[in-house]
């Protein structure tokens, strides 16, 4: 029997039930299809694309050295899996589930393709422990927030431990197809995303896995509170990773949990790691389940929220010249890595909505665009909860004052002053206020908005738009 594996946000060898499956034929040949549109849209940018190349180089010399190899293909994936079926005749495509609202529309025309070319498909769950299918209420509906999500996620999770399993033994690939099909790996330039020169983590799975022994052998023990601390290695940074299912999110949870087990100290931090990898899982259940998130606010009655209109504004937030250093150094950490501290994503978001007052949406666009790790449901999620639109998010009348956020996760300002060489010298007492100084670095710009003004503006906003819902409630009933 004749099999293909399509790997697709599942760049690994170990614990990839799709790659198994395939794996138990004759002949498998693992495939990659550098998708043309998504690789024209305007929402691709050079990181995340020199990142996957990367991956999928080490993918390959992983497969290579097992005997099998990585077909690469560029085009509609419908259309080249046709192609490919047609010229191998295989039996069975198997890949790995993914339930953005991209992926789903995709992968009905994979089937149909495939379906008409007389081979069987077979999809797993590769990218969470648990799908949006499997986490309900007990009335069998989808979960709205957090908390009771995570209770009933742990709760199977107890019931269906979920084991990562090892690469399975790969059988020789379909002969004399490469050459006929395949495409040489691009450069990121080829692809016309040379421009980008953010310093990317190494690719590859052993990158990954060592990367989170690293994690859990030491920074696990302090998670809890040094994950707030940007100057800090306090997290595992795995989301590029986890972005491209380079590791699998069973292998961390599970790693995590021994390392709970095995060493008391590293309990607590471990539970609270597990918990962000749920919110990771929350997220993509939120987005399954209500795909209209990606255009629209999760609470509908903030669709009618007035933003502002203010293209210079937008421009330097995402330079890093809005005057507020903690802000500014977020944005210039982007920019230079492709990569952004969790603590900074909430503080750049919620500067960006509530005190330049401008709409979600930029942002999110902006960060996708950006990020190594960017992933439509997480990116979403993190923006509609900064904005306060999203399903459990931060309350609208909480809103970060990014001087008091600077000096309590910030206090020392090494952060700050690694990625605003303008504010070196800044002494301690000034470092997240400048202005304050008798006289501030004159490179450096003053505070574009008054926070406190754009804080009232903000509340008045959002108390309009509850009070608009309160009073169509009143009037329906
Ligand atoms: C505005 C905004 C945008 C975001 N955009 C993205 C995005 O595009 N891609 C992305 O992976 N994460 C996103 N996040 C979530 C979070 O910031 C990153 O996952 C985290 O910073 C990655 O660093 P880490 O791997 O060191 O995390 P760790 O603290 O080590 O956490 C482990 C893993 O858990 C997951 N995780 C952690 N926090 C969250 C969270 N709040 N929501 C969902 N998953 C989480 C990630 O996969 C992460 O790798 C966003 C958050 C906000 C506030």
């Amino acid at each position: 029997m004749r099999a293909l594996h399509w790997f697709r946000a599942d760049l690994r060898l170990r614990d990839n039930l799709a790659l198994e499956e395939a794996a138990r034929a004759d002949e498998c040949l693992p495939f990659f299809v550098l998708d043309e549109a998504i690789l024209r849209g305007s929402r691709t940018g050079a990181p995340r694309v020199r990142f996957l190349l990367e991956c999928l180089r080490a993918l390959r010399r992983e497969l290579a050295a097992r005997g099998s190899t990585l077909l690469v293909l560029r085009g509609d994936p419908a259309a080249e899996i046709a192609r490919l079926l047609g010229a191998t005749r295989a039996e069975l495509v198997t890949w790995g589930r993914c339930e953005t609202p991209l992926a789903r529309r995709r992968d009905a025309r994979v089937r149909a393709v495939a379906r008409r070319a007389g081979a069987r498909t077979l999809e797993t769950k590769d990218d969470v422990v648990f799908g949006s299918e499997e986490v309900r209420t007990r009335t069998g509906g989808a979960f709205a927030v957090y908390t009771p999500y995570r209770n009933a996620w742990e709760a199977r999770l107890l019931a269906e431990p979920q084991p990562p399993r090892r690469a399975p033994r790969l059988p020789p690939p379909i002969p004399n197809v490469e050459g006929d099909l395949g495409v040489a790996l691009p450069s990121p330039e080829e692809l016309g995303f040379g421009e980008s020169r953010a310093e990317l983590p190494v690719a590859g799975e052993e990158a990954a896995h060592s990367r989170l022994e690293r994690f859990l052998s030491k920074a696990v023990r302090s998670y809890t509170t040094d994950r707030d601390m940007p100057a800090r290695e306090g997290t595992s940074r795995l989301s590029p990773y986890l972005r491209f299912g380079v590791i699998s999110a069973r292998a961390c949870v599970s790693a995590a949990r021994a390392c709970a087990d095995d060493d008391r100290s590293a309990a607590e931090g471990s539970r609270k790691w597990v918990d962000e990898l749920v919110w990771r899982e929350f997220y993509r259940a939120i987005l399954a389940e209500n795909p209209r998130v990606q255009r629209g606010c999760y609470r509908k009655e903030y669709d009618a929220l007035a933003w502002n209109e203010d293209p210079e504004a937008f421009a330097a937030w995402c330079q890093g010249r809005t005057g507020y250093p903690i802000v500014d150094a977020a944005m210039r950490e982007l920019a230079a890595t492709g990569w952004m501290h969790n603590r900074l994503r909430m503080i750049v978001a919620s500067f960006l909505t509530k005190d330049l007052l401008l709409d979600w949406r930029l942002g999110e666009r902006f960060f996708f665009r950006a990020l190594v790790d960017g992933d439509p449901a997480s990116n979403n999620g993190g923006w509609q909860w900064s904005a306060s639109t999203g399903s459990d998010a931060q309350p609208y009348f909480r809103i970060f004052n990014p001087v008091s956020q600077g000096l309590k996760f910030d206090r020392e300002g090494s952060f700050v002053r690694r990625w605003v060489p303008e504010l070196e010298g800044v002494d301690e007492r000034f470092l997240h206020a400048p202005w304050e100084m008798p006289h501030p670095p004159k490179d450096y710009p003053p505070p574009m908005v008054s926070h406190a003004e754009r804080r009232r503006t903000a509340l008045r906003r959002f108390e309009a738009v509850r009070r608009a819902k309160e009073g169509a409630r009143r009037r329906g009933a």
